[in-house]
Protein backbone atom coordinates (compact mmCIF):
# COMPACT_ATOMS: atom_id res chain seq x y z
CA UNK A 1 0.00 0.00 0.00
CA UNK A 2 1.21 3.94 -0.91
CA UNK A 3 0.28 5.23 1.81
CA UNK A 4 -2.31 4.85 4.93
CA UNK A 5 -4.89 7.21 5.77
CA UNK A 6 -5.56 8.07 9.24
CA UNK A 7 -8.53 9.56 10.54
CA UNK A 8 -9.32 11.44 14.11
CA UNK A 9 -12.92 11.79 15.25
CA UNK A 10 -14.88 12.56 18.78
CA UNK A 11 -18.49 13.03 19.72
CA UNK A 12 -20.29 14.31 23.03
CA UNK A 13 -23.78 12.39 23.24
CA UNK A 14 -25.07 10.59 25.64
CA UNK A 15 -25.06 6.85 24.76
CA UNK A 16 -27.21 4.23 26.58
CA UNK A 17 -25.93 0.92 27.38
CA UNK A 18 -27.36 -0.53 24.62
CA UNK A 19 -26.72 2.18 22.10
CA UNK A 20 -22.93 1.55 23.26
CA UNK A 21 -23.33 -2.20 22.39
CA UNK A 22 -24.72 -1.50 18.81
CA UNK A 23 -21.92 0.91 18.00
CA UNK A 24 -19.22 -1.49 19.15
CA UNK A 25 -21.13 -4.37 17.27
CA UNK A 26 -21.14 -2.65 14.03
CA UNK A 27 -17.31 -1.65 14.67
CA UNK A 28 -16.16 -5.17 15.02
CA UNK A 29 -18.14 -6.32 12.51
CA UNK A 30 -16.23 -3.84 9.73
CA UNK A 31 -13.08 -4.57 11.13
CA UNK A 32 -13.66 -7.96 10.71
CA UNK A 33 -14.35 -7.49 6.76
CA UNK A 34 -11.83 -5.16 6.17
CA UNK A 35 -8.34 -7.04 7.17
CA UNK A 36 -6.22 -3.60 7.17
CA UNK A 37 -8.57 -1.43 9.51
CA UNK A 38 -6.47 -0.51 12.86
CA UNK A 39 -6.57 2.19 15.68
CA UNK A 40 -8.48 2.52 18.83
CA UNK A 41 -12.06 3.78 19.55
CA UNK A 42 -13.28 4.54 22.88
CA UNK A 43 -16.49 4.24 24.05
CA UNK A 44 -18.00 5.69 27.31
CA UNK A 45 -21.64 6.92 28.39
CA UNK A 46 -20.54 10.41 27.25
CA UNK A 47 -19.85 9.80 23.71
CA UNK A 48 -17.03 8.07 20.93
CA UNK A 49 -13.47 9.26 20.53
CA UNK A 50 -10.94 7.11 18.08
CA UNK A 51 -8.03 7.29 16.12
CA UNK A 52 -8.22 5.00 13.30
CA UNK A 53 -6.23 3.83 10.23
CA UNK A 54 -6.25 1.83 6.92
CA UNK A 55 -6.78 1.88 3.13
CA UNK A 56 -8.75 4.94 1.79
CA UNK A 57 -11.87 2.93 0.87
CA UNK A 58 -11.37 1.10 4.62
CA UNK A 59 -11.12 4.48 6.36
CA UNK A 60 -14.46 5.66 4.36
CA UNK A 61 -16.86 3.07 4.94
CA UNK A 62 -15.78 3.30 8.89
CA UNK A 63 -17.10 6.95 8.23
CA UNK A 64 -20.04 5.86 6.86
CA UNK A 65 -20.67 3.22 9.44
CA UNK A 66 -19.96 5.72 12.42
CA UNK A 67 -21.68 8.38 10.54
CA UNK A 68 -25.09 5.83 10.13
CA UNK A 69 -25.38 6.21 14.42
CA UNK A 70 -28.65 9.10 14.87
CA UNK A 71 -26.05 10.91 17.61
CA UNK A 72 -22.87 10.87 15.24
CA UNK A 73 -24.60 12.50 12.11
CA UNK A 74 -22.86 15.51 12.16
CA UNK A 75 -19.31 14.04 13.17
CA UNK A 76 -16.19 15.69 12.39
CA UNK A 77 -13.18 13.67 11.02
CA UNK A 78 -10.18 14.56 10.71
CA UNK A 79 -8.04 13.33 8.26
CA UNK A 80 -4.06 12.42 8.22
CA UNK A 81 -1.58 10.69 6.06
CA UNK A 82 1.22 7.59 7.44
CA UNK A 83 3.43 5.44 4.50
CA UNK A 84 3.65 2.57 7.47
CA UNK A 85 0.42 1.25 9.57
CA UNK A 86 0.36 3.28 12.38
CA UNK A 87 -1.49 0.76 14.57
CA UNK A 88 -0.85 -3.16 14.66
CA UNK A 89 -4.91 -3.99 15.17
CA UNK A 90 -8.20 -2.59 15.59
CA UNK A 91 -9.87 -2.22 18.98
CA UNK A 92 -12.53 -0.78 20.68
CA UNK A 93 -12.03 0.16 24.68
CA UNK A 94 -15.42 1.26 26.85
CA UNK A 95 -14.51 3.42 29.76
CA UNK A 96 -16.02 6.06 31.77
CA UNK A 97 -14.75 9.32 29.74
CA UNK A 98 -14.37 9.45 26.38
CA UNK A 99 -10.77 11.84 26.86
CA UNK A 100 -9.61 10.81 30.00
CA UNK A 101 -8.92 13.99 32.20
CA UNK A 102 -11.11 12.75 35.12
CA UNK A 103 -13.53 14.69 34.94
CA UNK A 104 -16.93 13.22 34.38
CA UNK A 105 -18.62 16.14 35.43
CA UNK A 106 -17.21 17.88 32.58
CA UNK A 107 -19.77 17.03 29.72
CA UNK A 108 -20.47 19.64 26.84
CA UNK A 109 -24.36 19.28 26.42
CA UNK A 110 -24.41 22.03 23.19
CA UNK A 111 -23.27 20.96 20.22
CA UNK A 112 -21.50 23.95 19.69
CA UNK A 113 -19.88 26.30 22.33
CA UNK A 114 -18.07 29.43 20.97
CA UNK A 115 -16.37 26.46 18.17
CA UNK A 116 -14.53 28.55 15.74
CA UNK A 117 -13.58 27.46 12.06
CA UNK A 118 -9.77 27.63 10.89
CA UNK A 119 -10.78 30.96 9.14
CA UNK A 120 -12.41 32.33 12.41
CA UNK A 121 -9.80 31.38 13.93
CA UNK A 122 -7.24 33.16 11.88
CA UNK A 123 -9.10 36.46 11.95
CA UNK A 124 -9.60 36.23 15.87
CA UNK A 125 -5.67 35.35 16.37
CA UNK A 126 -4.88 38.74 14.89
CA UNK A 127 -7.09 41.02 17.19
CA UNK A 128 -4.75 42.45 19.40
CA UNK A 129 -6.73 42.00 22.89
CA UNK A 130 -6.79 38.20 22.91
CA UNK A 131 -5.15 35.32 24.67
CA UNK A 132 -4.22 32.22 22.89
CA UNK A 133 -4.09 29.02 25.14
CA UNK A 134 -2.05 25.63 24.58
CA UNK A 135 -4.42 23.39 26.67
CA UNK A 136 -2.40 20.37 25.71
CA UNK A 137 0.47 18.52 27.89
CA UNK A 138 3.87 20.07 28.40
CA UNK A 139 5.68 16.77 26.18
CA UNK A 140 3.12 18.04 23.33
CA UNK A 141 3.58 21.78 23.27
CA UNK A 142 7.26 20.94 23.28
CA UNK A 143 7.08 20.18 19.11
CA UNK A 144 5.29 23.46 18.37
CA UNK A 145 2.57 25.55 18.71
CA UNK A 146 0.66 28.48 17.49
CA UNK A 147 2.44 31.95 16.96
CA UNK A 148 2.25 33.76 20.39
CA UNK A 149 0.20 30.99 22.39
CA UNK A 150 0.53 30.74 26.31
CA UNK A 151 1.74 27.41 27.17
CA UNK A 152 0.01 26.43 30.67
CA UNK A 153 3.32 23.77 30.98
CA UNK A 154 0.71 21.19 32.86
CA UNK A 155 1.54 17.16 32.87
CA UNK A 156 -1.88 16.57 33.68
CA UNK A 157 -5.28 17.89 32.85
CA UNK A 158 -5.92 18.28 36.34
CA UNK A 159 -3.39 21.08 36.81
CA UNK A 160 -5.55 23.10 33.85
CA UNK A 161 -8.14 24.70 36.21
CA UNK A 162 -5.62 25.90 38.51
CA UNK A 163 -3.48 27.14 35.95
CA UNK A 164 -6.31 29.73 34.93
CA UNK A 165 -6.76 30.76 38.70
CA UNK A 166 -3.23 31.76 38.78
CA UNK A 167 -2.67 33.46 35.26
CA UNK A 168 -4.46 36.90 36.62
CA UNK A 169 -6.58 37.03 33.94
CA UNK A 170 -9.54 39.02 34.00
CA UNK A 171 -13.41 37.22 33.29
CA UNK A 172 -13.93 39.13 30.38
CA UNK A 173 -10.72 38.54 28.58
CA UNK A 174 -10.89 37.08 25.17
CA UNK A 175 -9.34 33.33 25.75
CA UNK A 176 -8.70 31.46 22.37
CA UNK A 177 -8.22 27.99 23.00
CA UNK A 178 -7.02 24.99 21.25
CA UNK A 179 -5.72 21.46 20.96
CA UNK A 180 -5.07 18.06 18.88
CA UNK A 181 -8.29 17.26 17.68
CA UNK A 182 -10.48 19.47 19.88
CA UNK A 183 -11.75 16.96 22.17
CA UNK A 184 -9.70 18.47 25.21
CA UNK A 185 -11.06 22.07 24.53
CA UNK A 186 -14.38 20.90 24.96
CA UNK A 187 -13.86 20.21 28.63
CA UNK A 188 -11.13 22.60 29.36
CA UNK A 189 -13.85 25.56 27.98
CA UNK A 190 -16.36 24.45 30.28
CA UNK A 191 -13.82 24.41 32.90
CA UNK A 192 -13.33 28.19 32.12
CA UNK A 193 -16.75 28.38 31.89
CA UNK A 194 -17.86 27.20 35.30
CA UNK A 195 -14.48 29.45 36.49
CA UNK A 196 -16.13 32.89 35.53
CA UNK A 197 -14.69 33.37 31.91
CA UNK A 198 -17.37 33.94 29.29
CA UNK A 199 -15.61 35.36 26.69
CA UNK A 200 -13.72 32.14 25.59
CA UNK A 201 -13.24 30.13 21.89
CA UNK A 202 -12.41 26.74 20.54
CA UNK A 203 -10.53 25.69 17.73
CA UNK A 204 -12.65 23.20 16.57
CA UNK A 205 -11.44 20.35 15.03
CA UNK A 206 -8.42 21.23 16.29
CA UNK A 207 -4.46 21.79 15.19
CA UNK A 208 -4.98 18.61 12.96
CA UNK A 209 -8.31 20.16 10.97
CA UNK A 210 -6.43 23.44 11.10
CA UNK A 211 -2.99 22.19 9.26
CA UNK A 212 -5.78 20.61 6.82
CA UNK A 213 -6.81 24.24 5.83
CA UNK A 214 -3.64 26.06 6.27
CA UNK A 215 -0.22 24.32 6.06
CA UNK A 216 1.50 27.26 6.53
CA UNK A 217 -0.57 29.33 8.92
CA UNK A 218 0.23 30.09 12.01
CA UNK A 219 0.53 26.86 13.31
CA UNK A 220 4.93 26.20 14.20
CA UNK A 221 6.47 23.07 14.35
CA UNK A 222 5.21 19.74 14.65
CA UNK A 223 1.58 18.14 16.15
CA UNK A 224 1.96 15.48 18.70
CA UNK A 225 -0.44 12.44 17.95
CA UNK A 226 -0.69 9.64 20.05
CA UNK A 227 -0.01 6.36 17.89
CA UNK A 228 3.52 5.02 15.92
CA UNK A 229 3.82 8.24 13.89
CA UNK A 230 5.02 10.72 17.33
CA UNK A 231 3.61 13.46 15.26
CA UNK A 232 2.48 14.87 12.01
CA UNK A 233 4.20 17.61 9.96
CA UNK A 234 2.57 20.87 9.04
CA UNK A 235 1.27 18.93 5.82
CA UNK A 236 -0.27 16.07 8.06
CA UNK A 237 2.37 13.71 7.05
CA UNK A 238 4.67 11.31 9.46
CA UNK A 239 7.54 13.03 11.24
CA UNK A 240 10.67 12.83 10.46
CA UNK A 241 12.00 14.39 12.82
CA UNK A 242 10.12 12.53 16.04
CA UNK A 243 10.67 9.00 17.65
CA UNK A 244 9.60 8.12 21.03
CA UNK A 245 12.83 8.77 23.12
CA UNK A 246 13.64 4.37 23.93
CA UNK A 247 14.56 5.65 27.57
CA UNK A 248 12.21 7.39 28.67
CA UNK A 249 9.54 7.34 26.09
CA UNK A 250 8.86 11.11 25.78
CA UNK A 251 9.28 12.45 21.85
CA UNK A 252 12.71 13.08 21.24
CA UNK A 253 15.07 14.72 17.84
CA UNK A 254 18.00 13.85 19.09
CA UNK A 255 20.23 12.15 16.63
CA UNK A 256 22.75 9.92 18.30
CA UNK A 257 24.94 6.85 17.65
CA UNK A 258 24.57 4.56 20.61
CA UNK A 259 27.92 5.04 23.14
CA UNK A 260 27.65 0.90 23.86
CA UNK A 261 26.71 -1.09 20.29
CA UNK A 262 27.18 2.08 17.51
CA UNK A 263 23.70 1.61 16.40
CA UNK A 264 22.05 5.12 15.52
CA UNK A 265 18.78 5.93 17.56
CA UNK A 266 16.88 9.08 18.35
CA UNK A 267 16.82 9.80 22.05
CA UNK A 268 15.16 13.13 23.97
CA UNK A 269 16.96 16.26 24.71
CA UNK A 270 17.18 15.30 28.59
CA UNK A 271 18.22 11.94 28.41
CA UNK A 272 20.92 13.49 25.94
CA UNK A 273 22.69 14.45 29.34
CA UNK A 274 23.01 11.48 30.63
CA UNK A 275 25.63 9.19 30.06
CA UNK A 276 24.15 6.23 30.03
CA UNK A 277 21.48 7.18 28.11
CA UNK A 278 23.10 7.87 24.87
CA UNK A 279 22.70 4.60 24.00
CA UNK A 280 20.04 2.74 21.81
CA UNK A 281 17.83 0.95 24.44
CA UNK A 282 17.35 0.26 28.11
CA UNK A 283 19.61 -2.78 27.59
CA UNK A 284 22.92 -0.96 26.53
CA UNK A 285 22.49 1.64 29.19
CA UNK A 286 22.22 -1.04 31.88
CA UNK A 287 25.00 -2.86 30.35
CA UNK A 288 26.86 0.59 29.69
CA UNK A 289 25.89 1.43 33.64
CA UNK A 290 27.76 -2.12 34.93
CA UNK A 291 30.72 -1.72 33.02
CA UNK A 292 31.36 2.01 34.15
CA UNK A 293 30.90 0.21 37.90
CA UNK A 294 33.08 -3.20 36.90
CA UNK A 295 35.98 -0.11 35.52
CA UNK A 296 35.25 2.11 38.50
CA UNK A 297 35.74 -0.92 41.08
CA UNK A 298 39.01 -2.51 39.99
CA UNK A 299 40.21 0.66 39.93
CA UNK A 300 39.73 1.42 43.16
CA UNK A 301 41.20 -2.29 44.11
CA UNK A 302 44.18 -1.98 42.37
CA UNK A 303 45.23 1.05 44.07
ZN1 LIG B 1 14.28 10.44 27.07
ZN1 LIG C 1 23.03 0.07 21.79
Amino acid sequence: MARYHVTAFYCFASLSEDEVARVETALSDLAEAEKDLGGLVILAPEGINGTIAGSEGTVSKLKEVVRSFEPFHEILFKDSFCRLAPFPRFKTKRREEIVTLHRTDLVPTERSNNHLSPEEWNEMMAQDDVVVIDTRNAYETRLGMFEGAVDPNIDTFSEFGEFVQQSGWQRDQKVLMYCTGGIRCEKAILEMQQLGFENVYQLEGGILRYLKEFPDGKFNGECFVFDHRVAVDRSLEASERFRLCPHCGDPGDQRITCVRCSRGVVICESCRKRAERNTCSKDCSHHFLRQQSLAESSSSSSE
